[in-house]
């Protein structure tokens, strides 16, 4: 930042704090019931310019503006340009798409009969029937009142929704913990202590030497050199989800399976993330990468290696490279030579592409803002396919679907997508 620049963003700041200087001045000399109908005055214009915003964001969504921006909800436009905080963000959604909706939502915000946090309470369940009443029961209430007078239209909450809290937890830390932890993951202990070496002799921000003479470590004993407890303030996330009866039964056959292994028992945190392993080795593009590049090594290797074993190898290489010879050949290089063009893009190829893209959406906005979402993402043809486009990675990009629809839209136009997805 040049010199100008920063001072002139210190002149802006020295000329607000003036302002205010001389709005605290001014304040002071009101009178109470001048002060008090200035403030009923200011909330009114206040209400009025909130009504306002929710129209624009209401036209804006129906524009879909937030896309070419690379933005890929009004939701993510909302907190990442706007700068609203999430619950900010969703409260002025909500309230935007019920005025589209509701005309009677937006005249009762306008008389602040409504606030915003209670229409978005409403806004999953009012319809064209049920409204009237509805308004009726929530009116000039306060969020938790309304909540309690239209419990009865929402049955579904008894489902429960899932719920992803940010938390910061407390754990204690001895110093015998601290020598021995490594290794012993799985053994079934109900503390997961960090196996990061650490000099517990060093204060750091977020640990807490309690006093040595005091405290016992965590499993009693009492030992000159194990008496240090550290409590660490560890940054943690609390989930909350309903699960239904065949859940249950599943996890707790693969409790069982991995009782072997943790025979000290196994908490939701070990064990969600056993599956998420599993899972991601089985089915993200990296582990594939990887996999075929070791594949690849392998036979490098056998090239070099003794003919008694290579014999003993080769059967089983032969039989591989067989099975895979006529996947290959398309596979690794998208090749679009091939007598047959196909839609298919191979699973080489779009790993190569999902690797190069970072696993997110390429889509680059006007103003050069990357989308960057990892939701619903789809290989994108960046000269399409019914245009000759070919299966070579860099004719290929990952979109989120919202950004892969925006595309499609300029490429043959809205009316034709249109039919185009009410065939799917
Ligand atoms: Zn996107």
């Amino acid at each position: 930042m040049g010199n100008r620049a920063r001072t002139g963003h210190q002149d802006k700041s020295s000329d607000l704090h003036n302002k205010f200087s001389m709005l605290r001045a001014q304040l002071e000399t009101l009178s109470d019931s001048k002060l008090l109908s200035k403030t009923q005055a200011l909330n009114d214009r206040e209400r009025k310019l909130g009504l306002t915003v929710l129209f624009h964001l209401r036209e804006i969504d129906k524009r879909r503006l937030c896309l070419p921006l690379g933005y890929n909800s009004l939701f993510e436009f909302c907190t990442r340009h706007l700068g609203y905080s999430r619950v900010t963000a969703y409260r002025r959604i909500q309230g935007a798409r019920s005025i589209g909706r509701f005309p009677e939502v937006a005249a009762m915000l306008l008389t602040g009969e409504l606030n915003l946090s209670v229409v978005s309470l409403i806004s999953g369940i009012i319809t064209k029937e049920n409204i009237k009443n509805i308004l009726s029961r929530v009116s000039s209430k306060s969020y938790r009142d309304a909540e309690i007078s239209i419990a009865m239209y929402k049955p579904i909450e008894t489902k429960g929704r899932d719920r992803v809290k940010p938390v910061c937890v407390l754990e204690k830390k001895s110093a015998s913990d601290i020598g021995t932890d490594s290794g012993t993951q799985g053994s079934g202990k109900s503390l997961n202590v960090e196996t990061n070496p650490c000099n517990y002799n060093n204060d750091t921000t977020n640990e807490i030497n309690l006093c040595p003479d005091v405290e016992t470590d965590s499993s009693g004993e009492v030992g000159s050199f194990e008496k240090t407890v550290k409590i660490e303030l560890k940054q943690k996330f609390k989930l909350e989800f309903m699960v239904d009866p065949e859940f249950m039964k599943k996890l707790e056959r693969v409790k069982s399976r991995l009782s072997r292994k943790y025979p000290g028992g196994i908490n939701f945190e070990m064990l969600f993330n056993i599956i998420m392993e599993e899972y991601l080795e089985r089915h993200s593009p990296e582990k594939r990468i990887q996999k075929r590049e070791k594949r690849e090594a392998n036979k490098q290797n056998i090239k070099t290696t003794p003919r008694s074993k290579q014999n003993r190898d080769s059967n089983k290489q032969r039989n591989h490279e067989q099975q895979n010879k006529l996947r290959h050949s398309t596979q690794e290089t998208g090749n679009m030579n091939n007598k047959e063009r196909s839609r298919n893009i191979p699973t080489a190829v779009r790993d190569k592409v999902y690797k190069r893209d970072g696993g997110r959406c390429a889509f680059v906005g006007e103003n050069g803002k990357r989308c960057d979402s990892t939701w619903n993402l789809e290989i994108d043809h960046i000269v399409p396919f019914a245009k000759g486009g070919n299966n070579s990675p860099e004719n290929l990009r990952l979109l989120c679907a919202k950004h892969n629809r925006l595309e499609a839209e300029r490429t043959y136009g809205t009316d034709f997508m249109e039919k185009y997805y009410r065939k799917e």
